[in-house]
């Protein structure tokens, strides 16, 4: 199971998170520009994703309301939330809700690399 879903409205961030998930192994199955679509393709291929990353701040559902819905879904889902600096107080709670962990914009690509090997292998 090495497929990956990227959810976020930014095609730069996009762009950079499909390159790091396939440098990293990663089958990026589904990449998604909302929430709305993120959720649609959450219930396309939920029970065959390594992880989700997860956009906090977008246009319509933001990636709060939509790590709710997937983790009333499936809790066991695996998802890395991508937030701008300055966000600790919501990423926080993101870990509450259920997200396992998270990346900070602008990326450190080894820094991401890392996070997704400690998620993966908890
Ligand atoms: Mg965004």
């Amino acid at each position: 199971m090495n497929n990956v879903l990227i959810v976020d409205d930014s095609p730069i961030t996009q762009k950079q998170l499909t390159m790091i998930c396939k440098e990293t192994g990663y089958n990026v199955i589904g990449v998604a520009k909302n929430g709305q679509e993120g959720l649609d393709l959450f219930e396309q291929h939920k029970g065959n994703l390594a992880f989700i990353t997860l956009d906090i701040t977008m246009p319509g559902k933001d990636g709060i309301e939509v790590l709710k819905e997937i983790m009333a879904k499936d809790s066991d889902t695996k998802v890395i939330m991508v937030s701008a600096v300055g966000k600790e107080s919501v990423i926080k709670s993101c870990i509450e809700i259920g997200a396992k962990s998270f990346v900070i914009k602008p990326f450190n690509k080894e820094k991401v690399k890392q996070t997704i090997s400690f998620v993966v292998s908890r």
